[in-house]
Order: structure tokens, then C-alpha cells, then sequence
């Protein structure tokens, strides 16, 4: 049962349930697997929630941060996957405790417009879009959105316009994600809040440190989304209580137990679920660079979603003209293009022309390189029902249980080191 400041704290991310094993909490020594933002935040607030706890983080690779990255040259800049977070308290709260309050910022308030493309055509999503549903689609999704298991199409009633949604946060089609895992609240999973939604909103809203973000708004740090993991990293480090290990991979936690003589329940792994049951959607990410005079045409604005699975491209995002710092060279504008593999044929050439296509230009663009490939998990319908109601030995973190976007984990690790606020063990 959760109170109302817990409410106003998570706001609808009470609605996702945790994955955790009931005697974390009572852990003296804590575990946690895997060194993306959701490790490197569960350590940061475990370790700061009980400076009397040793947390010890084991991540595979040379580096911290996942998925996480930002790719710089000359005067270009670009995350090659989260570029900006969408208005939750808790990562307001993680950026002002980490100090990076000048860096952080409200996006481009006129970059707000978004398309996608419907055969040839390029649309502008705004209210009327869901007009285009039509009342009947709209009580049809409505009822389909109280009953769990269904998929995102079956809730929004419209091929293109659903598709496009799921495309933009997941790069997979509608019909294959999940709804109650992409919007619980939407849903009505999950438990509901003890004041009303308006009430609750305005609470929130009077809760963020550095500053209130206006509705359906982003915020982004000016040098790119990097920064947050390198200020982590520093805070970890200064931390006595806190242990990184890099280079090392765990198996599975059984193994981890063992090697760090801890019980299960000690362990978060925190590299999302031990294995990706549903498979994973590989894309690749390009940063296109043009001249400002070669775009002009192109409206200011977030960017534009492409269902047509003929087309390579399946996202342009104007990351230019999104943030509030400058992320190419004076008079140009930089694009970047998502590519999901199983829509591109491999060769630099066809992003090119697709790209050409979409963006109505004949220029050849000033800057085209391929800046990162990231993995995706797959949620199929039914995935959230399924993860809520199993039992862990472990605990398990991540934007494969706690949703898709960086707010999402970053809220999950604040609740979890909240678990451990009662103190140590008498
Ligand atoms: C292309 C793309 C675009 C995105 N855009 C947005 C966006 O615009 N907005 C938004 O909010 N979110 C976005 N996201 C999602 C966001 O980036 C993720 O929610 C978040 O970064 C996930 O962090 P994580 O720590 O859960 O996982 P990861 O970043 O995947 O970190 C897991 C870590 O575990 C390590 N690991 C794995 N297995 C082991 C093992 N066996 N032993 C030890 N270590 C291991 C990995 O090396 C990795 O460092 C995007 C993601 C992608 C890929």
C-alpha cells in the first residue's frame, strides 16, 4: 500500500511492479550486476541510503554507462541512443544530486512537432490524429486497454498511427509490444493513486528540483547524455562504500552467489532479465549531417517515424534542433537516422538514398557515419502479467522489468534503496 508521498515521488511508476526478492532489503552486502544507468543508479542510492552496506557492481565490459553514449566530432554531437528524458521527478532528482543542474535543460520548445510518413506523405501527429480513429476504434481500444495482455494495436485502433508509437520507443511493430509494459497507467494496471489524477499532477509538478518542466516537454544535458554516467561514475568512486569491477562477467547469479559469498537475494541483476526469451530488435544508428541551406525545407521539430517497412530508415530525429545546446557546426543541422536491421540490407548506399527520399533533398549530406549498433528487447502482449507475477530468488532491474525509457530505471533504483531506509539490522 503505497502512501501519498510515495505518489507524488513516482507518480504512475508505482503502477510497475518491482522484480525483487523480499530480503534485499536485508542484505549487509549487496551485488549488482551490470554497469548500464540502472546499476550505476541502484549503487549510487543503495550506497547513499546505507553508507553502511558494501555494494559491490560487476559490469562485463571495459566501460560503464550500457547502451548509454555520446558520440562527438569536430562540432558535432549525438547520443547514440537516449538523447533526452521525458518530465519525471526522479531523474530530475539524480541529475541535481549528481550537480549537473547548469547542464541540464529544457528542450527546444518549438523542436515539438513530430511526424511519421503514411505512404509518400508526411503527417504532423497532433490531436486530430486521433480523430482518425473514429469513435467506434476509440471505445473498441478503450475496452481491449482493460483487459491485460493485449497489444498496443489492440488499444490505439489504428495501424500506421500505433505502429509509429511502438517504432519510436522500441522499433518493433504494434501488434508484437505489449501495452500494459509501454504505458501501464494508460492501462489501468497496476495499483491506482488515493487522490485524483489532476490533483496528483499538480503535486508532482510542485516536486521537481532545477526546474518544472511544462507537459509533453524534454529535457536534455548540453553536452549529451554521457555526462550523467560520468558524474556517476566520479560520485561511485569517491564513495567508500561502493566497489566497481570491470571486465567481469557473471554467468548467472547462482555463480555470483557463490564467487561473492553472498545469498541470492543479495544479487540485483541489473543487465535487465538473465535471458531475452522474446529475442531483440538490432538497429543501427547514424548521425547525418547536412548544411542548413540544403534543409531549409525541413520543418523545425522532434522528428518523423516511418512504419513502411520497405524503407531502411525507421526514424529521423532532429537532434539539432531538439536540444537547447548546439549539436553541429555553425550553419549546419544534424539529423540522426535509426536503422533497424531487419528493414536494411547492409550497405551504407541504401541509408543514403532512403534517407534522401525522406528528407526531400538531393544533397549529399555533409557528415553520414554509422555512430553505434544497440540491441533492443522484444515485449510482446502478456510480457508485463507475466513478469509481475513470478517470484524472484534475485532481484532483477532494468529497463527489461522496469520499462523502456531512462526515467523509468532511474525511479526503479530510487524505490528499491528506499526498501533499504529502515536501517541496519539491530
Ligand atoms: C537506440 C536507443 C534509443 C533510446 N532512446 C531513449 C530515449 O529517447 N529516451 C529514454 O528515456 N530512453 C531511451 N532508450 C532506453 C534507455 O537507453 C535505457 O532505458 C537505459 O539506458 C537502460 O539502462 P540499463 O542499465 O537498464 O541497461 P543497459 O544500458 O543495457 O546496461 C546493462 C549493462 O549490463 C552489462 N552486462 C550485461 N550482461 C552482463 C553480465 N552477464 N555480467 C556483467 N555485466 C553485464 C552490459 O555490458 C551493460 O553495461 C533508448 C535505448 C536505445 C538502445
Amino acid at each position: 500500500m503505497y502512501s501519498l508521498e510515495d505518489w507524488i515521488r513516482h507518480g504512475n511508476e508505482l503502477k510497475r511492479p518491482l522484480l525483487v526478492n523480499q530480503a534485499l532489503a536485508e542484505s549487509n552486502r549487496v551485488v549488482i550486476v551490470g554497469g548500464g544507468l540502472s546499476g550505476l543508479s541502484l549503487a549510487y542510492r543503495i550506497g547513499t541510503e546505507r553508507p553502511d552496506i558494501l555494494v559491490t557492481l560487476i559490469e562485463k565490459t571495459t566501460r560503464l554507462g550500457g547502451v548509454i553514449e555520446t558520440w562527438k566530432r569536430g562540432g558535432w554531437i549525438c547520443d547514440v541512443s537516449v538523447n533526452a528524458a521525458r518530465p519525471h521527478p526522479a531523474f530530475w532528482r539524480l541529475v541535481h544530486d549528481l550537480g549537473l543542474d547548469d547542464e541540464f535543460k529544457q528542450s527546444n520548445e518549438n523542436a515539438r512537432s513530430r511526424w511519421i510518413m503514411i505512404g509518400e506523405r508526411k503527417h504532423r501527429i497532433s490531436m486530430f490524429t486521433a480523430a482518425k480513429i473514429g469513435p467506434l476504434g476509440i471505445l473498441k481500444g478503450f475496452l481491449n486497454s482493460k483487459v491485460p495482455g493485449k497489444s498496443v494495436f489492440d488499444v490505439i485502433q489504428n495501424g500506421p498511427i500505433s505502429d509509429a508509437l511502438t517504432l519510436g520507443i522500441l522499433n518493433d511493430s504494434a501488434k508484437e509490444v505489449d501495452a500494459n509494459f509501454l504505458f501501464p497507467s494508460f492501462t489501468g494496471f497496476g495499483p491506482k493513486p488515493p487522490v485524483g489524477k489532476r490533483r496528483l499532477r499538480n503535486m508532482i509538478s510542485a516536486s521537481y528540483p532545477i526546474f518544472t518542466p511544462e507537459r509533453g516537454s524534454l529535457a536534455s544535458l548540453d553536452s549529451g547524455m554521457y555526462s550523467i554516467i560520468e558524474a556517476l561514475e566520479s560520485r561511485l568512486n569517491k564513495m567508500k562504500n561502493i566497489e566497481i569491477v570491470l571486465e567481469s562477467k557473471a554467468e548467472n547469479p547462482d555463480e555470483v552467489s557463490k564467487s561473492h559469498n553472498v545469498p541470492l537475494s543479495s544479487i540485483i541483476w541489473s543487465t535487465g532479465m538473465p535471458t531475452r526469451p522474446h529475442g531483440e530488435t538490432e538497429i543501427s544508428v547514424f548521425a547525418a549531417g547536412y548544411e542548413s541551406s540544403d534543409v531549409n525545407h525541413i520543418g523545425v521539430g522532434y522528428g518523423t517515424l516511418i512504419p513502411n517497412i520497405e524503407t531502411p530508415v525507421s526514424g529521423i530525429l532532429h537532434e539539432s534542433d531538439i536540444h537547447s545546446s548546439q549539436r553541429a557546426p555553425n550553419g549546419h543541422r544534424l539529423f540522426r537516422l535509426m536503422v533497424p536491421h531487419q528493414r536494411w540490407g547492409g550497405s551504407e548506399g541504401e541509408v543514403v538514398e532512403s534517407v534522401a527520399r525522406l528528407l526531400k533533398t538531393v544533397e549529399r549530406p555533409a557528415l553520414l557515419e554509422k555512430i553505434g549498433t544497440r540491441r533492443i528487447p522484444r515485449f510482446p502482449p502478456g510480457y508485463m502479467k507475466s513478469i509481475a507475477e513470478k517470484k524472484y530468488d534475485f532481484s532483477v532491474a532494468g529497463w527489461t522489468g522496469s520499462g523502456v525509457s531512462v526515467t523509468h530505471v532511474v525511479d526503479e533504483a530510487e524505490r528499491i534503496s528506499e526498501l533499504f531506509r529502515q536501517g541496519p539490522k539491530p
